[in-house]
């Protein structure tokens, strides 16, 4: 992270101030805290009880955060061991709920500021969910089935004692799809002996997993893009769009922009991206990625229309609207200023905070539709929301009705967003309605609650 803070009001000033000196190694925090803080002070304006009841203090300041031991065994017999959180930071509007994340570059910073993010998130959704996150700084990349069994297995003899459907209710997100969900919820059943399909979504459709669960993020991203787009008389129909990440995100943002009428043309992963003008096959895509686990320059060898550029992002590709969809900070200013050059619309964060604070600063300089991650890519909780209903009450939703709902769901994200924009003086801004509409939310339920 390279952009540095800009200076806050001094309504939020005193608070930043004290998250800084608590966590001085916490950068990626920090600039998610800073984000919410510079779009509410026209929220503690207006709600005076917000600022006495010290809503802004006790928000940045998670709950509960547990940080554990996660010893395994690899096929060749040596010991490995990994460091396992998970960082409960609301539970004001309901049971703890967010994503687990398995990468190397997770630590307590990056999972706190993916937590505290998660709480707005939730709140906007409009369903009655708390805020978490977790995972480890273990790689599933060239692991093998048996090895990633062995550490979910690990993982969860810790973990699972602070879960619940009542209480916490982990999903997928970075390294943690199908696999590793399956592994997972596979041995919190057996050391519970409850076969509690509440306590995790993102479950397989056979054993629990709703409906459009794979989709919802990305569906979600495209379908809040195309609202944004509605108000202006726009649509997506023959605009080209560059897509960041090959996983679970970005491949069905890629496929909502197809059956929409738009021309995806980049997919990217660590070791580079691709461009094919012809629009991205997201079946070879899904082949090469979900099947083969390969790198995604596998896609060129078999498609003709592709090229790959290694060890770039594919921000200078000229589009019309553009969906990061990998991972925090991976669009800079200065990729910010290639979009910008080349007349982009929209963008939308399928990811978590994957533009610095330069570049959405220099997109809304530019009257560029942008919408923040906590709005653009709330279709996955929400749609993790409607798994837990399911569960609940032993139902299951077609695809299409569950398809309805997350259309439904995030139109209205988007309208909670837009309105809180105009309410609070921002009209169009929807980093500052997301923002405002979320904090009101959570705001108003920690007050009735008392200190606690
Ligand atoms: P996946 O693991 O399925 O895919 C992640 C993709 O991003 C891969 O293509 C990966 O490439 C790439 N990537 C990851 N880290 C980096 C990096 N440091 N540099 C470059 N590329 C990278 O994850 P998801 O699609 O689930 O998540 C993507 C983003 O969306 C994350 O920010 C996540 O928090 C967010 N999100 C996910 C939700 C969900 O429902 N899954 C819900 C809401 C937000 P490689 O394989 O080479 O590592």
């Amino acid at each position: 992270m390279t952009d540095a803070f800009a200076a806050l009001p001094s309504a939020v000033r005193g608070t930043f101030d004290t998250v800084r000196a608590r966590d001085p190694h916490e950068p990626e925090f920090q600039q998610a805290v800073h984000e919410v803080l510079s779009a509410i002070v026209p929220v503690l304006e207006r709600h005076p009880a917000f600022v006495e009841g010290g809503i802004v203090e006790r928000i940045v300041e998670p709950e509960r955060q547990i940080v554990f031991r996660v010893p395994w065994v690899d096929d060749s017999g040596r010991l490995r061991v990994n460091r396992g959180f998970r960082v409960q930071f609301s539970s004001v509007l309901g049971p703890y709920k967010g994503g687990l994340r398995f990468h190397p570059t997770v630590n307590l910073s990056i999972v706190k500021f993916l937590g505290f993010e998660q709480i707005f998130k939730n709140a906007l959704t409009g369903q009655g969910i708390g805020g978490a996150k977790g995972g480890s700084d273990f790689d599933p990349h060239g692991k093998s089935d048996a090895e990633v069994m062995r550490f979910c297995q690990s993982f969860m003899s810790e973990l699972y004692r602070h879960l619940g459907e009542h209480t916490d209710v982990p999903a997928g997100d970075i390294g943690v799809g199908a696999r590793e969900i399956g592994f997972l919820f596979g041995q919190y059943r057996k050391i519970t002996n409850r076969h509690e399909s509440g306590m995790f979504t993102g479950k397989g459709v056979q054993w629990g997993g709703a409906e459009v669960r794979t989709e919802a993020t990305g569906y979600g991203a495209v379908f809040f893009v195309e609202n944004m787009l509605a108000v202006h008389g726009e649509s997506l129909d023959g605009r080209r769009v560059a897509v960041s990440g090959s996983g679970n995100v970005a491949t069905y943002a890629i496929d909502k922009v197809r059956q929409l009428g738009g021309i995806p043309v980049t997919a990217s992963d660590s070791s580079g991206y691709i461009v094919d003008d012809a629009g991205i096959d997201v079946d070879l895509l899904r082949e090469v990625k979900e099947v083969q686990r390969a790198r995604i320059s596998e896609y060129v060898t078999r498609r003709r229309s592709a090229r790959f550029v290694e060890g770039a992002r594919p921000w200078a590709v000229p589009v019309d609207i553009a969906l990061p969809s990998a991972t925090q900070n991976e669009l800079d200013e200065q990729d910010a200023a290639a979009l910008i050059a080349s007349g982009v619309r929209a963008v939308a964060e399928g990811a978590n905070m994957p533009s610095t604070p330069a570049a959405v600063a220099a997109f809304r300089d530019a009257g560029v539709l942008f919408g923040p991650g906590k709005a653009a890519n709330a279709g996955g909780v929400a749609t993790s929301a409607l798994e837990m209903s399911q569960n609940a009450s032993r139902q299951r939703w077609s695809f299409a009705d569950s398809e309805d709902k997350l259309r439904s769901i995030m139109g209205d994200v988007h309208d909670a967003a837009f309105r809180a924009a105009e309410r609070y003086g921002h009209p169009g801004d929807y980093v500052v309605g997301a923002n405002a509409a979320g904090f009101e939310r959570v705001a108003h339920a920690m007050l009735a609650q008392g200190v606690i």
